[in-house]
């Protein structure tokens, strides 16, 4: 890796390539890993150390962006790995890698026992002595580099995330949009994330606007690799959000609940998703749209859990 790093990991997540990465930066003879993926990505982590000639014991951060299972199922194992690491994690999602119970009844109830035991393994828990938690705004020194953590809600409560001076990169985790290397054939190609239990579209508007006000000259979200066009790509995620809030307002309005609920979200996102990409240049037919349908499945099920969240908010207030 060169000094301007990052390495990036291909996690090999749900057994495709160019889904899911955790970047690996290098401080002389230390090392820092930014999300940890699953458990069955544990032995691709500890090959990406190999290559640059480290070992385990050299790891001195794992950080992760927020605790969704695609970023941090994989903490336990690798902090139990890498003896001398320190987890750094948002002060919401600090207590659920202690802890990691309601973590795996809450994903297991969007995945089925089955699925989720396939895509997680075990989850372990990681000590609490080895933890620490991130303020928003604190500044990390490591190494010649300053990494800054900063708060970002709209896809989660519990996600931050992090700014390295050193390689003028923000590290986004999930809130500078999805934007899979095998999708870039047209131009770029990117779409927000908006799963259950926490999306908020004006949050995650204001997480992109705090993003670019970095200044940095690139980011790495997870999934997947470096994005350089900022604000074509932040154009294209705020012309989505917007699409997202619009949605949001007419499911509310006209009263939809349950099924029809579902079905609404599911209509949209997906005629949105086709619409986008046949307009790009992909053919209905194209085998590559197919990465995309957990993805809109998510979001469509995001969506219309923020619908019900609104309602149940305000008989709250009115009881
Ligand atoms: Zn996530």
């Amino acid at each position: 890796m060169s000094s301007l790093g990052p390495k990036v990991i291909d996690c090999d997540y749900t057994g495709h390539q160019g889904v899911a990465a955790a970047y690996l930066l290098r401080e002389g003879d230390e090392a820092a890993f930014i999300e940890t993926n699953t458990n069955l990505a544990l032995p691709h982590l500890l090959k990406g150390l190999e290559e640059e000639g480290l070992n385990p014991e050299q790891v001195r951060y794992i950080i992760l962006t927020h605790i969704h299972l695609d970023h941090a199922g994989g903490a336990g194992a690798l902090m139990q790995a890498c003896p001398h690491a320190t987890l750094l994690v948002h002060p919401r999602g600090a207590p659920h890698m202690i802890q990691p119970d309601k973590l795996i009844a809450s994903a297991t109830q969007i995945y089925g026992e089955e699925q989720f035991a396939a895509l997680y393994g075990t989850l372990l828990p990681v000590p609490a002595e080895r933890v620490r938690i991130m303020e928003d705004g604190e500044v990390l020194v490591f190494g010649a580099r300053r990494l800054r953590f900063f708060y970002t809600r709209g896809h989660a409560n519990h996600h931050f995330c992090i700014h390295d001076d050193a390689l003028d990169a923000v590290f986004a985790g999930d809130n500078f949009g999805i934007t899979y290397p095998a999708l870039q054939e047209y131009g770029r190609f990117v779409f927000p994330s908006s799963p259950p239990t926490d999306f908020d579209a004006d949050a995650a508007l204001q997480s992109i606007d705090k993003i670019l006000a970095v200044g940095a000259k690139r980011v790495f979200p997870t999934h997947y690799g470096e994005v350089r066009e900022l604000a074509e790509t932040a154009a294209s995620l705020r012309e989505q959000l917007s699409l997202y809030q619009a949605w949001l307002e007419e499911a509310y309005s006209a009263g939809l609940a349950e099924d029809a609920l579902d079905a609404f979200f599911v209509e949209k996102v997906r005629g949105e998703f086709a619409q986008r990409m046949t307009s790009l240049g992909f053919s209905l037919e194209d085998e590559r749209r197919k990465l995309c349908e957990i993805d809109i499945m998510l979001n469509a099920q995001g969506l219309a859990f923020a619908v019900k969240k609104r309602r149940f908010k305000e008989q709250q207030a009115n009881a």
